[in-house]
């Protein structure tokens, strides 16, 4: 069986490895496709699928774009998207720009309570221009403010501290639509994050369907295999489908290994097949009127 991881991250957002070396490593592993999905940028697709001819593996130019709906936010992730399309890149230009915004209010909170970061500190801990309260973290941390990043997390930045800053998402029916736009399919990421709200989100999941959910990353790293279990029968009970991968962002999450599903089992490669199937159908709904 051949083996295919379908949630991967760059540096170009919060990964450690290039887009190149991220495919790179894939080769060495054997797995023969991958989906790099870095957070609200296609910035690192090109890159992706050169280094996908080069090594042999087949890339799926991919996003997880953070989404908000009714009842708070979820990470949604786009597939085989047209990463050109102009609509999607307008729509993550301007997700950047609410992002910047909301770097300098957290930035000028910190200040307020004391803590002497600047704007200049934390771009640079962020070479590829994107950056967020991880990289925030770090200039606290180079600042002598905290010994590691978790601590200048807990103390500051998580959604209960003093300098955290709530930021701007799509709503999730106009993420889907996005993604549908550019060709894409749209599906849940590691519902299993949610922890004991994931029933309530889980009865929303007929409606989320009425937005054009297309399916749910049932074979997640992190999910134990009675939620993965679960989670690919409700996928099912929708008529959705289910995908699978590991998260992977290099050494600074390493748990998450590339390649790896639920309790370190390999990822089914029937997952990469019906997302195929999927996207010709969403393409296909697209073009008839
Ligand atoms: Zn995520
Ligand atoms: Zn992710």
């Amino acid at each position: 069986m051949k083996r295919i991881d379908l949630h991967t991250h760059s540096n170009v957002s919060d990964g450690l490895l290039s887009p190149r070396d991220l495919v790179r490593l894939a080769a060495d592993e054997g797995i023969s496709a991958i989906a790099v999905a870095d957070h609200d940028t296609v910035d690192g697709i090109d890159e992706a699928l050169e280094a996908g001819g080069e090594f042999g593996v087949k890339v799926v130019p991919a996003i997880e774009i953070s989404v908000d709906h009714e009842d708070g936010s979820l990470h949604l992730l786009g597939y085989f998207i047209d990463h050109h399309n102009p609509d999607l890149l307008e729509t993550l230009q301007n997700l950047k720009r609410a992002r910047e915004e909301r770097n300098i209010l957290i930035i000028s909170r910190l200040n307020e309570l004391g803590y002497a970061v600047k704007l200049e500190d934390v771009r640079g801990m962020s070479p590829n221009g994107t950056y967020g309260r991880a990289h925030i973290a770090e200039a606290l941390v180079a600042s002598g403010y905290f010994s590691d990043v978790g601590s200048a997390f807990d103390a500051l930045l998580n959604r209960d501290g003093p300098a955290y800053v709530d930021r701007y998402r799509l709503p999730l029916k106009d993420a889907v639509h996005h993604i549908h736009n550019a060709g894409g399919a749209a599906v849940w990421a590691h519902p299993g994050t949610h922890g004991d709200r994931l029933e309530r989100l889980l009865d929303r999941l007929e409606r989320w369907k009425g937005y054009g959910l297309d399916g749910i990353e049932s074979d997640y790293c992190n999910h134990t295999m009675q939620l993965r279990d679960r989670l690919r029968s409700l996928a099912h009970q929708h008529g959705l489908i289910y995908t699978g991968g590991s998260d992977f962002h290099g050494s600074i999450k390493p748990e998450n290994t590339i390649g790896s599903g639920p309790e370190g089992e390999e990822i089914d490669y029937k997952c990469l097949i019906r997302l195929t199937e999927r996207v010709e159908r969403v393409r296909s709904a697209k073009s008839t009127p």
